[in-house]
């Protein structure tokens, strides 16, 4: 959360193991180094209210020049939202870069999708439809599922459920006299992928030079599993029965629950005017969820002296720990 739990919405997550990461809502995106930014392969924008989606430019600006596929999830409309977006600049050079740009738009029971590719001018190519329950995206590293809530617009709420990841054994490491370096990242991938025992691994040791082993010796030597987290997401929602339900039901157990938390209980009645929770609403939610952490963000500027009571409010609501996410982009990096 590189802008602290008041500033504009942007939760960048490393998925462990696959190189790529996962950006959710595209609010202000400049404290994110560019490096983390150009490996977001995937990005949801909950809804297009600025403070969620006017980083996107930002991100774009940045992404042009990759090779893979950027893949964008938002709301109903998004599909025309980002089409207009595009529409504002001119793209009479933009040819011979490799961008291709998949955008998603889930409404009801589908998802619509168009390709905005860079040599087609990313004029937007029509991608058949696809039917929708709630997940808009599994592989190896993860799952992301999201649900609509109601905003006054609609909104996407988000979980991502990380699969289990390999760790290496540092002290095991040290014995063996080797050092970490990317060759790591290459035997993770290994082992995932199931390669060949006789497999040849290339290890850097502590002196520089490179030792070979098999990858089955390495395996069991080095990398044990640890259980992935399950994280969710939820911003700009009103207080009603419909939206608790379906926020429980996508996020039943999370480890992390992430939730907006604008307004004090105090302010009730303007947090239902604008569509938003208050901070005993967050907590609320949080606990009927069954999360084992909570941490609320997305504090009205009204409070900037005060978040200290938008924290202490949604903690004695939720009844369990709380926690703030820090300023900076690796607040749930692992
Ligand atoms: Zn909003």
């Amino acid at each position: 959360m590189p802008n602290g739990p008041a500033g504009d919405p942007a939760l960048w997550i490393d998925v462990p193991d696959e190189g790529h990461s996962v950006l959710l809502d595209a609010g202000d995106l400049r404290r994110i180094p560019n490096r983390k930014l150009l490996r977001v392969s995937r990005v949801v924008v909950t809804h297009t209210h600025m403070d969620h989606f006017s980083g996107f430019d930002h991100l774009l600006r940045r992404a042009l020049s990759r090779e893979e596929e950027l893949v964008v999830t938002g709301p109903p409309g998004f599909l025309h939202s980002m089409q207009s977006k595009l529409a504002a600049y001119s793209w009479n050079l933009i040819e011979h870069y490799p961008l291709r740009l998949v955008v998603e738009e889930v409404d009801g029971d589908r998802v619509r999708s168009v390709l905005h590719a860079a040599p087609a001018g990313l004029r937007a190519e029509p991608l058949p439809a696809r039917p929708f329950e709630s997940t808009i995206h599994a592989e190896r590293g993860y799952t992301m599922r999201v649900t609509s809530l109601d905003h006054g617009i609609p909104v996407l709420g988000v979980v991502l459920d990380e699969t289990e990841h390999l760790s290496v054994n540092k002290d095991r490491l040290l014995q063996m006299g080797l050092v970490p370096g990317p060759w790591l990242a290459e035997l993770k991938l290994a082992a995932r992928r199931r390669r060949p025992g006789d497999t040849r691994i290339d290890a850097t040791a502590a002196e520089g030079e490179q030792r070979r082993f098999r990858l089955d010796r390495l395996t069991d030597e080095l990398l044990f599993r640890t259980p992935g987290q399950k994280i969710g997401y939820f911003t700009d929602l009103r207080d009603t029965e419909e939206n608790r339900r379906r926020v429980v039901d996508l996020a039943a157990g999370v480890d992390l629950m992430i939730c907006e938390a604008v307004f004090l209980d105090s302010d009730r009645e303007l947090a239902a005017e604008r569509n938003h929770l208050t901070a005993r609403q967050a907590g609320r939610l949080a606990r009927e969820a069954g999360a084992r952490r909570l941490a609320p963000f997305h504090f009205s500027p009204r409070y900037s002296d005060r978040e200290h009571e938008l924290m202490e409010e949604a903690a004695a609501a939720f009844g369990g720990p709380v926690i703030e996410l820090p300023a900076g982009p690796s607040a749930t990096e692992t």
